[in-house]
């Protein structure tokens, strides 16, 4: 239906630009697009103007004809249509098919429904430029987007919906709430953390010490930057070529940006002779690291080229492994739940296509994955295939608050580095054996994190993480003296605090520290500064009222405490 609903986006263009040359339109989620090849650039007049072609085409009701024909013919028949002859010379068949509604003939597979009138609501979005086939020596075409549904009801819902993630995008209130930035200047996909944002991931990355430390982890720091033959001999170099950076040359050796903090703990690790009785250890490190994305695919702080992962990997023997397994799962668990993250999904991903170590390693691994989920009763999926080169993992899925997907803890157990580094312990026999290590993040990296809680939140962050805990605003100069010993008792109690003492009115100081999204605004005025109290109004408008200052204080600290 939403790829039949292309083809009668393509006739209504045709309509109203008979010169119109056509790329593809194929179905996408919730909806379609097709590539056009214009005149000139459309506008948003335009859309309106395709939009109601379209409606009066699927109100005739004309039905969907196919047609088979020899290359040679198709040829013939899209000879004014270069994108289109393009695509019949590569396709493999001496026969291809036609659809054709009204007077519009696409190339194309099929299936369609059997006619316009089938098609059910639909709306047109967006338009945006796209290479013809991706590529950026090849010219733009301009691209339609549009969402379609079995019903009104149901497109009416969606769109709601995409207006409330519009609200939540971390982009715009990473902006807005002043949060952090990306420069040109500097480069897409690296970020730049102001106060705010960097206040934000310092108190996450405090708490994520405190439980590593209390889980028995150690932490660790290590370089950026190493040399290349470390990358070949661990298989990043030839599995993941296409997201590393170029090297670079220092003193005649090539080093790389790291991909992954791997390779680091190993080498801590090998730098002592390890007994049995020391495993497991457990490196855990907030670990900078650098992948190359294309540009086209970054996305504000979720999808980037530099990012922070909450790292950690246990060297454990193979009768360690379920436990250790165990433990990280109930950590990954006791986070989701600390942040606000009650609904998730787990996934088990198997054995990729490229793949190193033997098949017999692999379900040993999988095996003992799961194992654990079972033991837990942690009810998962199997995604087949999408384990990392060196071991299958386990996925957690967050979901916020308006249901969108994010990737959350990664556990991955691997059998295959240790083998490559020559990574071992000595047993209680004596004898030397390979140890097991297990990679693991539980929140997956600082940045995509943030970008996740500030969707969740809607920048409406638990007291704990809000950047700015409690703005005090006096009502008039006369109380600013006030305000400010407030902020610094306020201080004493580590809640942090600011003084609004801008000469604006009361009201549109507490809209504006409303609309900040700071948990408390703290109003004080003559009553207030007399019997040493406060009136406090919440982000969500509800007015508390008058409260002594030892209450308020009491206030703020059990919500911080509660992590709420
Ligand atoms: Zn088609
Ligand atoms: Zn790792």
């Amino acid at each position: 239906m939403r790829h039949s609903a292309a083809h009668v986006m393509a006739e209504a263009v045709q309509s109203l630009f008979p010169q119109a040359k056509f790329g593809i339109g194929p179905a996408i989620e919730n909806g379609f697009y097709y590539d056009f090849d214009l005149p000139r650039s459309l506008t948003p007049e335009d859309l309106t103007l395709i939009g109601n072609k379209m409606t009066e085409i699927i109100d005739d009701n004309s039905p969907f004809a196919t047609k088979e024909l020899s290359k040679e013919a198709a040829r013939r028949l899209f000879i004014d249509q270069p994108y289109k002859l393009e695509l019949v010379d590569e396709l493999p068949d001496t026969v291809v098919t036609t659809y054709t509604q009204g007077s519009f003939t696409d190339l194309c597979r099929g299936p369609h429904v059997a006619s316009t009138g089938d098609i059910g609501a639909f709306k047109l979005t967006h338009i945006a430029g796209a290479y013809w086939r991706g590529d950026e020596k090849r010219p733009m075409l301009q691209r339609i987007y549009g969402v379609a549904f079995d019903s009104q009801a149901e497109l009416e819902d969606y769109l709601v919906q995409q207006a409330e993630a519009a609200k939540r995008d971390h982009r715009r209130l990473g902006k807005e709430l002043d949060l952090f930035s990306i420069h040109e200047e500097i480069g897409p996909g690296l970020i730049c953390w102001h106060p705010k944002g960097a206040l934000i991931r310092q108190i996450i990355e405090d708490f994520w010490k405190e439980e590593h430390i209390k889980q028995g982890y150690d932490i660790v720091y290590t370089p950026h930057i190493a040399k290349i033959d470390l990358w070949k001999t661990s298989g990043h170099w030839d599995f993941y070529r296409d997201y590393l950076y170029s090297p670079m040359d220092v003193e005649g050796k090539q080093y790389i940006l790291k991909p992954m903090n791997c390779l680091g703990h190993i080498m801590i690790y090998k730098s002592q002779l390890r007994s049995y009785r020391d495993l497991p250890l457990r490196y855990a490190e907030l670990g900078t690291v650098y992948r190359y994305e294309r540009a086209g695919v970054l996305y504000g702080l979720a999808r980037v080229r530099g990012f922070t992962q909450d790292d950690a990997h246990i060297f454990c023997r193979s009768d360690q492994i379920e436990a250790e397994v165990a433990g990280v799962v109930r950590l990954s668990q006791f986070m989701m739940t600390t942040f606000g993250f009650n609904d998730y999904e787990v996934l088990l991903s198997t054995r990729p296509e490229k793949y190193a170590g033997t098949i017999q390693m692999w379900e040993q691994a999988t095996g003992s994955l799961k194992r654990v989920l079972d033991e837990l009763q942690t009810p998962y999926k199997e995604d087949p295939g999408q384990g990392v080169f060196y071991g299958p993992k386990i996925d957690i899925k967050l979901k916020d608050a308006i249901g969108h997907g994010w990737q959350g803890p990664t556990i991955q157990v691997d059998f295959n580095l240790p083998q490559r580094f020559h990574v071992c312990y000595i047993g209680s026999d004596g004898l030397e054996y390979t140890v097991t290590m297990i990679h693991r993040t539980v929140l997956g990296s600082m940045e995509r994190f943030v970008a996740c809680l500030i969707e969740h939140y809607s920048g409406a962050f638990p007291v704990w993480l809000a950047p700015v805990q409690a703005m005090i605003i006096p009502i008039a100069d006369r109380h600013s003296d006030y305000a400010h010993r407030i902020r610094q008792e306020l201080q004493q109690e580590k809640i942090r605090a600011q003084v609004d003492d801008r000469s604006e009115r009361m009201n549109m100081k507490i809209r504006e520290g409303q609309l900040a999204k700071i948990p408390y605004m703290l109003i004080v005025g003559d009553k207030e500064a007399a019997s040493s109290s406060v009136s406090i109004r919440l982000r969500n408008g509800e007015d508390v009222g008058l409260q002594s200052l030892s209450e308020a204080k009491a206030r703020i600290g059990t919500a911080i405490e509660a992590k709420a």
